[in-house]
């Protein structure tokens, strides 16, 4: 059993940078993490779009929020949170994977995952040319074909903000119908550079080992590509809390403050509702939670 005054579920850049707040505040402070920090910085080859920063990898990155996290006095240890008991205000306590940890308050900064295709080449070309981020990984691709696969808000957002750099774009869609808002609907029908592959899937995305070169459909067809963007969904890391705090779409509801529907518990990064889920947003989330946090730690 293990006592500190915030626990910080997460070590991803929200849960660092959470952490790295409420400990250079005076507070004792744990942060815990299932696998590794970094969280999903660790599967970004290069990034080039923190503030501040010019082109780091992922690693580097993550090395050094951790550093500066642990430099405050934080404890990083490494067990997944599988449940948290709210046992009156002030008083929590987070069953591991390892010892129970009793917090006065807790950030949850789990993050999220994407959802895979499940295509042929879609894992072996990650990093590669695929992609789930188009923010993140369109500009690598300027002036060149892309290929996206979804019919959401999402998918259909980034193909437009992929065809103002693109050269061509393609949209696959399995179905006859997006599903995404009929405005987007109608700006994406309205691109000259983009293209619509309608009721096909992606059977495969092709190359020569190191980057991608084409994508064939489920159809047969072979659309000569530079990269697919995949916009199938987000699956939140909310299956411990998704009886303990309101969700929407699976995601947890946070007011700008980062304040959860159950008081002490704080939500912060990609795991929670946000219209913009990057590493800057998430450290940003995590700053404002760490100082919710130490109000509501003070108003007990
Ligand atoms: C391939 C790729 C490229 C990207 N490129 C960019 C880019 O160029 N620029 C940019 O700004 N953003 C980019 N992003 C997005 C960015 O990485 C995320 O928005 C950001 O990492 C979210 O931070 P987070 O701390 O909220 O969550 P995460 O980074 O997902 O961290 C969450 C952490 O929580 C841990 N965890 C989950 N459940 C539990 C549990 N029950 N108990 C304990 N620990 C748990 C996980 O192991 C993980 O380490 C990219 C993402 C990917 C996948």
């Amino acid at each position: 059993m293990a006592d500190c005054d915030i626990l910080v579920v997460g070590c991803g850049p929200a849960g660092l940078s959470a952490a790295q707040y409420a400990a250079r505040a005076g507070y004792s402070v744990i942060a815990t993490d299932a696998l590794a920090p970094g969280g999903q910085l660790l599967y970004i080859d290069e990034i080039e779009n923190y503030p501040g920063q010019e082109k780091t990898s992922g690693y580097a990155l993550a090395e050094s929020l951790e550093k500066q996290a642990v430099s405050f006095g934080v404890t990083i240890e490494f067990s997944e949170v599988t449940s948290i008991e709210k046992k009156g205000e002030g008083a929590f306590t987070a069953h591991t994977s390892s010892e129970d940890i009793n917090a006065k308050a807790i950030i949850w900064a789990a993050g999220a995952r994407h959802r895979e295709l499940g295509c042929e080449g879609e894992k072996e070309y990650q990093g590669k040319g695929v992609s789930y981020c188009a923010t993140c990984d369109g500009p690598f691709f300027r002036g060149e074909d892309v290929v996206v696969v979804g019919g959401g808000d999402t998918a259909l957002t980034d193909a437009l903000y992929l065809a103002k750099i693109c050269s061509k774009v393609t949209i696959v869609h399995r179905r006859g119908e997006f599903r995404a808002q009929k405005v987007l609907q109608d700006r994406v029908r309205a691109k000259e550079n983009i293209a619509l592959e309608l009721g096909k899937n992606v059977r495969s995305v092709n190359g020569d080992g190191k980057k991608v070169t084409s994508v064939t459909l489920t159809d047969g067809t072979e659309i000569p590509s530079s990269a697919l963007f995949v916009f199938v969904g987000v699956i939140p890391n909310t299956e411990a809390v998704k009886d303990i705090v309101d969700l929407e779409d699976g995601f947890i509801k946070a007011d700008d403050a980062m304040r959860t529907s159950l008081p002490g518990f704080f939500a912060a990064g990609d795991v929670r509702t946000t219209p913009f889920r990057q590493v800057v947003t998430a450290a940003g989330d995590g700053a404002v939670a760490a100082h919710s946090a130490d109000h509501y730690i003070q108003n007990l």
